[in-house]
């Protein structure tokens, strides 16, 4: 196997269990790694420190064990295991009010580069990494022996891969197809997921437990859904018996699907209307008939150099719902780019409230749900953040 000798002082990280190795950290790499292949990380001294699969770029390696053990079809496979059990646990999986949920959240799971989100009996994958990508058959395989319900899995990592990677990139079933008898269900409620045309897995499932607490706050209000994409918030709203529910998305397809979810759920409502317009422009009119509303916009920031730029969209935004909303309303706002913290987050939501000139105060801090669990040594994995907000 190949070795990879790092710098005096660089294996500190790993010796607390953070799974990637920089560029920078590496001394001597022993022979010539495919991008993908496992490699094995030592220290300066040639002591065993992990395996993991190299990469092109500033992270060279993505741990995927800290011992020294074979990695084949029964390591991948005891990892999908352990995968699903925790899900069985949190009771996810198994249920039969809900057949949604993330079976793998890469680092989360010791699965660095790899996500694995499941529909009732299909299964989507998307690799971030060349080595995922490479054990993509081995890994589809392990799902549908480990887990009895799934028949299907789906293959979406074009747009996930390094563009820069000599690999075909094609989007396909790995095994099985387009189910007959699909039905995705969360918390009891049906939702269309179409992973073939969608944004990332074809559903948001990180927004379960959120979707949940705001369906507690619905009863009788006038609920403003904003970046609704397959509208699960309004879903939830109109099952708490929200009085009004409008969902608005710049995307003319998470519209249709937000008018199918609602149709699916609620199909005599006249409680619901769906706009396809941007947010910003939606907002520019005078809309103060709403006395909640729920901001989940995508990642402002992807990168670290973006991050200025995108406080200011989130104060920019959350500025035009503090001055729209009715007076003793309240406001579910989020983020979910990773670079930006839980702090500055706050921050941004606290200058938009002062230059609203509202009194506002917090009610819940919002996270992401326990199928997208944060590996303690990585807490870059920590991406969605929330404030359950009231406005007087
Ligand atoms: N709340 C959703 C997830 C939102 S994802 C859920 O629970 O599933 C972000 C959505 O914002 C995407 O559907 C995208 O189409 C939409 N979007 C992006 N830019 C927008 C803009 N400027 N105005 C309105 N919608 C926008």
């Amino acid at each position: 196997m190949i070795t990879l000798k790092l710098k005096p002082k660089k294996e500190e990280s790993l010796l607390r269990f953070h799974p990637w190795v920089f560029s920078g950290a590496i001394q001597h790499i022993n022979g010539k790694p495919e991008e993908g292949d496992i490699v094995e990380v030592q220290d300066n001294k040639g002591n065993f420190l992990a395996l993991g699969h190299y990469q092109v770029g500033s992270i060279a390696v993505r741990v995927v064990s800290f011992e020294k053990e074979n990695i084949n079809a029964n390591f991948w496979k005891k990892k999908i295991e352990q995968a699903y059990l925790l899900r069985k646990e949190l009771g996810l999986a198994e249920s039969e009010t809900n057949n949604t949920y993330r079976l793998v959240h890469g680092e989360g799971d010791n699965l660095p580069g790899l996500i694995v989100d499941v529909y009732d009996d299909t299964a989507v994958m998307q690799a971030h990494s060349v080595g995922m990508h490479a054990t993509r058959e081995q890994l589809a395989k392990s799902i549908v022996e480990v887990i009895p319900r799934v028949k299907n899995v789906y293959y979406k990592s074009e747009t996930t891969l390094p563009y820069y990677a000599p690999i075909e990139k094609k989007d396909m079933y790995l095994i099985g197809g387009q189910s007959d008898s699909f039905k995705a269900i969360e918390n009891g409620l049906q939702f269309e997921v179409d992973w073939l045309k969608g944004q990332k897995t074809g559903f948001f499932v990180d927004q379960r437990d959120n979707r949940s607490l705001l369906e507690k706050y619905a009863k009788g209000k006038n609920v403003l859904n904003m970046f609704c994409y397959t509208g699960g918030f309004s879903v939830y709203a109109l099952r708490g018996g929200a009085n009004l529910v409008h969902s608005v998305d710049s995307s003319a397809i998470a519209i249709e699907l937000t008018n199918k979810n609602i149709a699916k759920n609620f199909p005599a409502t006249d409680k619901h209307q769906a706009f396809a317009e941007d947010a910003f422009k939606f907002f520019s009119e005078k809309r103060s008939e709403y006395d909640l509303i729920i901001l989940d916009p995508p990642a402002f920031a992807k990168h670290r150099d973006a991050v200025r730029n995108a406080l200011k969209g989130y104060r920019r935004l959350n500025a035009k719902a503090f001055q729209q909303i009715k007076p003793n309303g309240i406001v579910f706002t989020f983020s979910c780019s990773q670079v930006i913290s839980k702090d500055q987050f706050r921050l941004a939501v606290f200058s938009a409230a002062a230059e609203a000139k509202r009194n506002v105060c917090i009610l819940h801090q919002l996270s992401q749900p326990a199928d997208h669990p944060i590996n303690i040594y990585h807490p870059e994995g920590e991406y969605l953040k929330g404030l359950v907000l009231f406005v007087e």
